[in-house]
């Protein structure tokens, strides 16, 4: 048997970290066995489905690494095989259509609940004859259709992550409703335990692995598999995402959607390492850092966890931090440029690589996310940033201006590019004409050209402001600043 497995998120928001999750397992259980991983927008919900969600879940999927090899397939292109198998089900008197009103049902939920029962569709429209649907029609009701459920009915699976589960019929709340009314057919439209499973039948799905949340779903899918005579799959359940209190990490915790992760600098490579821990962990659980092929290889569903997953911010960001300390500075330099570009800084990577890529091995081992060296480079790419109250106060200090001065004459007297060796010449010559101290020297260095008291190291940094013939006119504002001082 090839394994087939699939993600099938809904757009109705941008690609979840929990959806991200549930991709990753997919794509790591599918690649395990050499088996296919498929991609379907279950886009039937019409009202809150966006273009723009799906453009965000592509790229998201795409970005992280999880490649599909059949897809994306579109339910809303689908309606067809829906409406096909919703007449079948009406035909074999496996589904019927129901006419109740929303206040009708919502009585019949006051009443159960007055007597401590747990609401429930009670049936009541399971055996309409031809007479009274006429009449409900002639009242202009629009039906919905419902799916037979048999209450004495027990539905067991074997689950991949939960191991035996087990519900009663009784406690799937009565006939399930699998296609909502609407106007403009006789059918309406069909609804997501229904299409799910069609498409999974479709599609020669072997393996339905999904997120918690939808375990409730599973019995009624299972009947709904025995009904259309299909083969039923394996499920697994993952654990969900949970935030530090434990509860469902939702949209109130803040980051959620995977274009977050990436605006806030988290690489591609540490975001779906760490989503792979969350609920996994590899046979040598010591180690916390692999490959996506890495863990294909070692991926089973006897190491994920049952209980939910707390979603830790220490362990993405010191996995981030590893992913961006290994990384070649070429590769460094093509990741930091969007973030630079953001901040508003003019990079021109075809022109100016070697220095970019100089700038990346700079700030490279301090990174903790791409996006901290916006902040951390500006003094390099934004010539006209003013110096900062400390960097001010350094410089007014006695003896700056006269080691300034002597800095500015001997950078003007060299005639090669500056490097590192030369640079540290000129220092030590200057501290010595000035006749101060050594510690004040690299202080007020530091103020003078990057304009703050604390940042990468100096000498590096000066040579990258000479490259941009920046450091001269930082020189001469600082030498104004310690003379006004
Ligand atoms: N569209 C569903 C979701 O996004 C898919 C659930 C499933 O995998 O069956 O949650």
């Amino acid at each position: 048997m090839t394994v087939r497995v699939r993600i099938a998120p809904s757009p109705t928001g941008n690609l979840h970290i929990g959806t991200a999750r549930t991709a990753v397992f997919n794509w790591l259980f599918a690649r395990h066995h050499g088996g296919q991983f498929i991609l379907r927008i279950e886009d039937t919900d019409l009202e809150r489905s966006r273009p723009e969600f799906t453009e965000n879940i592509l790229e998201g999927l795409a970005w992280l690494g999880m490649t599909w090899d059949e897809g994306p397939f579109y339910q809303s292109q689908r309606l067809d095989l829906y409406r096909q198998a919703i007449h079948s089900l009406l035909d074999q008197g496996l589904a019927y259509r129901c006419y109740c009103t929303p206040d009708e049902l919502d009585e019949m939920r006051a009443k159960q609940k007055a007597r401590g029962d747990a609401p429930r569709y009670d049936n009541r429209h399971r055996h309409l004859t031809p007479e009274q649907e006429a009449a409900f029609l002639a009242e202009g009701r629009q039906p919905v259709i419902r799916f037979k459920i048999d209450d004495d009915r027990e539905i067991a699976w074997t689950d991949l992550v939960r191991g035996t589960v087990t519900w009663k019929g009784r406690d799937l709340g009565g006939d399930m409703v699998i296609a909502r009314a609407a106007s403009q057919d006789d059918i309406g439209q069909p609804l997501y335990n229904l299409v799910v499973v069609l498409d999974d039948i479709d599609m020669g799905i072997t393996h339905v692995i999904r997120g918690e949340d939808h375990i409730g779903n599973t019995p009624k899918q299972i009947l709904l598999y025995e009904a259309l005579g299909a083969t039923v799959p394996e499920f697994g359940h993952t654990p969900l995402i949970l935030n530090q209190a434990g509860a469902k990490l939702s949209k109130r915790d803040g980051v959620t959607s995977i274009s977050d992760f990436q605006a806030m600098g988290y690489t591609a490579e540490a975001l779906v390492n760490y989503m792979t821990l969350l609920g996994w962990s590899p046979p040598d659980a010591t180690q916390e850092q692999f490959l996506l092929a890495e863990a294909a290889q070692q991926f089973s569903f006897d190491r994920v966890n049952k209980a939910g997953a707390k979603f830790d911010w220490d362990k993405l960001n010191w996995l981030n931090s590893q992913y961006l300390h290994a990384m070649p500075s070429e590769d460094l330099v093509q990741g930091l440029v969007p973030y630079w570009q953001q901040a508003g800084y003019a990079v021109d990577l075809a022109g100016d690589r070697p220095w970019l890529e100089q700038v990346a091995t700079l700030v490279g081992q301090s990174l903790v996310r791409l996006s901290d060296a916006t902040d951390m480079t500006r003094y390099l790419f934004d010539a006209d940033l003013p110096h900062d109250e400390e960097a001010i106060a350094q410089l007014q200090q006695a003896g700056v201006a006269d080691l300034l001065a002597a800095v500015q004459t001997l950078l003007a007297e060299q005639t090669v590019p500056l490097t590192e060796d030369s640079a540290k010449d000129i220092v030590k010559q200057a501290t010595k004409a000035a006749g101060v101290k050594k510690g004040l020297v690299m202080r007020s260095l530091r103020a003078a050209l990057t304009c703050a008291m604390h940042g990468p190291d100096l000498i590096q940094s000066w040579v990258l402001l000479h490259a941009k013939g920046v450091d001269q006119a930082r020189l001469t504002a600082a030498l104004g600043i310690a003379q006004a001082g």
